[in-house]
């Protein structure tokens, strides 16, 4: 996964640019910045990438879900549908616009179960927030059922699945909004940063205004530019835009290398009686950025983990246990702990988390290891880890 293990020239390139010209803000300076845009490059690159008509960048994929949901009019007391394994990214951004997140079991493709969404609709429901976790998707087509049956919105987390597609469209354009980050250890990686995409010319509009304190952008000077409505600063710098400009240049590369890594490791545990891959969804096709299975219950699931670090295969995940993937870890979440004083709707209609039964989500996630595939292995290190994880997987 991660896009840094591949920096080189090109990189390089593209950030001296930014440099040569001193202009490090994305908006304006016009006369001074050689004709780099590499914000508004980066947009067309993703544009064309993830065939939809907008995109919209900023400082990080939690900016991206909080500027998507506030391009949308999501807003104080709605109520946002997100499962229960994911980024925390999920219920910060639901948070950070005052509405309410709605926790959600997940199933054996590791994303939203669909029953369970439309079980947790009420009057209150506004958004359905799948998180593609770990390189693969939700039933995108059953979702999308639920939403336009309940007139929901379909908001795609695609964070961790940049490069997957569902019915051959690229994952996070299948619904009204998708959602991106660029952060250090992501497939495509800016330093940080985000982006929002979209078919919808309003929510463009309202992303681009309101992740830049609401200004209206119409070329005038910056200083007259009006604010039809409040915002925030969610801006991505030219920098961290042009670093995320060499490598989005290098998606396609980056997604080979990591279908053939995953592809030595699956083949290897292929045979393995007590290995049950992931569940992907039909019509869906992984970004390969992880690959997940399940072991047969929770104390052997956390046997392998042990055993797989002893013998020298890192990145592999026991995300039941982890602080912070996992509803069991999110405590501040739970307990309502926020600096300041919650708005009033959430304090309202948060639900007492600490009460909830989520044991149809443990019953996956407690048997889940997920290993990351890396960019930089040689052939070698993925054949000898391939038979690791079998020796290790078959010994248990
Ligand atoms: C990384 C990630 C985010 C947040 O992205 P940042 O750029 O780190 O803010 C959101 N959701 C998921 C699933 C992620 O993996």
């Amino acid at each position: 996964m991660p896009g840094f293990e591949l920096f080189g020239d090109k990189e390089r390139q593209q950030v001296n640019d930014v440099l040569d010209s001193g202009v490090l803000m994305r908006y304006g300076f016009d006369g001074m910045r050689n004709g780099h845009w590499k914000a508004l490059e980066l947009e067309k690159k993703l544009v064309e990438k993830m065939q939809v008509k907008h995109t919209q960048l900023v400082s990080s994929g939690t900016a991206a879900l909080t500027v998507a949901l506030a391009s949308a009019g999501i807003g104080a007391g709605d109520e946002v549908i997100m499962p229960t394994f994911t980024f925390v990214a999920s219920f910060e951004s639901i948070l950070a616009i005052g509405a309410v997140p709605i926790l959600v079991d997940v199933d054996d493709t590791l994303a939203l179960n669909p029953q369970a969404v439309e079980n947790a609709i009420t009057e209150r429901t506004k958004v359905v927030m799948p998180v593609h976790m770990c390189g693969s998707m939700a039933d995108l087509k059953a979702l999308k059922t639920i939403c336009d049956k309940h007139n929901l919105l379909l908001l795609e987390d695609a964070c961790q699945a940049i490069g997957g597609t569902f019915e051959n469209k690229p994952l996070g354009s299948y619904g009204d909004l998708g959602c991106f980050s660029f952060d250090y250890v992501k497939t495509v990686t800016c330093g940080e940063g985000g982006a929002v995409i979209t078919n919808n010319d309003t929510y463009k509009i309202n992303a681009d205004h309101y992740s830049d304190h609401g200004h209206d952008h119409v070329g005038k000077d910056r200083g007259a530019e009006t604010h039809p409505f409040l915002g925030y600063n969610f801006r991505i710098s030219e920098l961290h835009a042009a670093v995320g400009l060499a490598q989005i240049e290098r998606l396609d590369e980056f997604l080979a290398i990591q279908k053939k890594n995953y592809s030595v490791l699956r083949e290897a545990l292929q045979d393995l009686p007590n290995v049950e891959f992931r569940r992907v969804p039909e019509g869906g096709k992984e970004s390969y950025a992880f690959l997940s299975f399940f072991l047969p219950n929770t104390e052997t699931a956390k046997k392998a983990h042990g055993e797989l670090g002893k013998a020298g295969v890192d990145a592999c995940f026991y995300w039941f246990d982890n602080n912070w993937h996992y509803y069991r870890e999110w405590q501040h979440l739970i307990e309502k702990k926020s600096l300041g004083r919650l708005p009033a709707e959430v304090q309202k209609q948060l639900p007492d988390y600490s009460k909830s039964d989520f044991s149809a989500s443990d019953k996956w996630v407690g048997r889940t290891i997920s290993c990351l595939v890396k960019l930089g292995w040689s052939s070698e290190e993925v054949e000898e880890r391939a038979q690791k994880m079998k020796k290790v997987l078959s010994g248990l």
